[in-house]
């Protein structure tokens, strides 16, 4: 599954490769993709606008058009997006088709259908259930040690579930939540409120920089405008995790084995020597 990284850099992709393109059609080739949509009208809200950018909000990538509108899609498991020229045909699993007018289209394609996508007015975009409830953007200058300690403070559950939680802290996964703990050296089980107040500006500083040098990496990949993100999503992006799915391997700090638990139906990874 894409994580904020691998997304950041999709939207960076789609606004080089089809901002200010224009749109002639849509067409909503699987309606449960858009469920708040009629298929006549998601042509309808989409037809002849021209994206001005594409950005991102959370893990939602977000088509700034001409009328007002935005298209928000989430990739969720497996949706993609590829720009092909007029004579290739639609690959399997193709679920919805932006055509624009100079002949080229992108497509959405989509295996295991869990994707999303939706059209808002753009000037209630912020109050979509989508995006209202999203903790700061972890680059952004709201999401500092402060706001983590308040959040930190209200929290009952293990520190693991906060960081997965997008309302308390946006961006961080499955992988990167592992990752930024053990750099932080605090224990998975440990109580989010029980964090101790001398190591949340680690812990945040931990956050930030396991998600930037992610984007680093991701961002040094060479782009293919017809399989955008391919080869970035999921586990392999780094390949390079200090406890992520290396259960029983030797920490790279003090040896001892790295341990898998199970906390909320997904796999933490963690040194029990390291992490307190
Ligand atoms: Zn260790």
């Amino acid at each position: 599954m894409p994580e904020l990284p691998e997304v950041e850099f999709v939207a960076r992709e789609l606004n080089r490769i089809v901002g200010g393109q224009k749109i002639a059609t849509a067409e909503l080739l699987r309606a449960r993709l858009a469920p708040d949509s009629q298929i006549p009208d998601f042509g309808g809200l989409l037809d002849r606008a021209k994206i001005n950018f594409v950005h991102r909000r959370g893990k939602n990538i977000l088509f700034d058009l001409d009328n007002r509108r935005t298209l928000l899609t989430h990739l969720r498991m497996s949706g993609r997006f590829m720009l092909l020229n007029g004579q290739a045909d639609d690959p399997k699993f193709t679920h919805a088709v932006l055509h624009f007018v100079d002949g080229s289209r992108l497509v959405f394609q989509d295996q295991r259908h869990f994707g999303l996508m939706k059209v808002i007015e753009t000037a209630r975009l912020d109050l979509d259930p989508s995006i209202a409830k999203l903790a700061p953007e972890p680059f952004s200058e709201d999401f500092g040690p402060e706001y983590l300690r308040e959040q930190l403070a209200r929290s009952g559950r293990s520190l693991k579930e906060f960081l997965l939680d997008q309302t308390k802290v946006c961006g961080l996964g499955n992988i990167y939540a592992s990752e930024a703990m053990f750099r932080a050296g605090i224990s998975p089980k440990r109580k989010a409120r029980n964090v101790p107040g001398v190591r949340i500006e680690r812990l945040h500083r931990c956050i930030v920089d396991v998600l930037a040098e992610a984007l680093a990496e991701v961002s040094g990949r060479t782009p293919n405008p017809a399989a955008i993100g391919e080869g970035v999503y999921g586990d392999g992006a780094s390949g390079d995790w200090r406890v992520y799915e290396r259960e029983g391997g030797p920490c790279r700090t003090c040896s001892a084995p790295i341990r898998r638990i199970k906390q909320g139906q997904r796999s933490t990874y963690y040194c029990p020597k390291c992490q307190r």
